[in-house]
């Protein structure tokens, strides 16, 4: 699952970006309403978190231009106002959930579970993808049934690549994820975590394909 933060304060968005990675969602951000109408369109996105208070638009009219676009994705609304009015306004512009700041950042992560439940019908913690279910709760990962014996590094390359499964998935974009684990990440660590990637899928018509100068793309059979 692939989650869009417009969210200005750098404090919250980082946190955010941290929490929702943890649970296994990609995340990407971004401060600007003008860039976010930019990048929906870009690349796919399964849910928004929109902040009302932008520091290039009204987050009202980001929500109200998504859905005159035909943007039907799931939004979640973040404000530190509090008014009847705007959540009244927020629902009516769209928005499928509301939340006032300030929060609980368990409690947006159960909203956003609830939501996806919601709009997505019977997603659980398991993402299937071919032979492999990702479990994205206690980040397992299964092939036919048996957990696959992978480092945790291993697992969150292989984590990112199943949830953008038939999308070609930027080295950028898995540096980041292992970003959230301690160690340093060496120049070619990627390619080394992705050789050994290919040689557990393998047996289970599974592979990672390089798509030169983009990234890498997970195919299954
Ligand atoms: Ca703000």
């Amino acid at each position: 699952m692939n989650i869009l933060l417009i969210e200005d304060d750098a404090v919250l968005s980082n946190g955010l970006t941290h929490i929702l990675q943890q649970s296994g969602f990609s995340v990407s951000s971004t401060a600007s309403g003008r860039y976010a109408l930019q990048l929906v369109h870009a690349q796919g996105f399964d849910l928004i978190v929109l902040d009302l208070g932008l520091p290039d638009m009204d987050g009202l009219e980001v929500l109200r231009l998504l859905r005159k676009q035909k943007i039907a994705l799931p939004i979640l609304i973040l404000t530190a106002r509090d008014g009847v009015n705007d959540r009244i306004e927020g629902i009516s512009q769209g928005a499928d959930d509301y939340l006032t700041k300030p929060f609980d950042l368990g409690e947006l992560e159960a909203r956003i579970h609830a939501l996806i439940r919601r709009c997505y019908g019977g997603f659980s913690h398991h993402v299937e993808v071919g032979r492999l279910v990702l479990d994205t709760q206690v980040h397992q990962i299964l092939a036919d049934g048996q957990q696959l014996k992978l480092s945790a590094r291993e697992t969150a390359v292989l984590e990112v690549l199943i949830l953008q499964a038939g999308k070609v998935v930027s080295k950028d974009r898995i540096a980041q994820r292992l970003a959230s684990t301690s160690e340093a990440l060496a120049d070619n660590a990627i390619e080394v975590y992705i050789h050994r990637l290919r040689k557990n899928l393998t047996p289970y018509q599974s592979n990672i394909r390089t798509i030169r100068g983009l990234g890498y793309l997970l195919e299954t059979s």
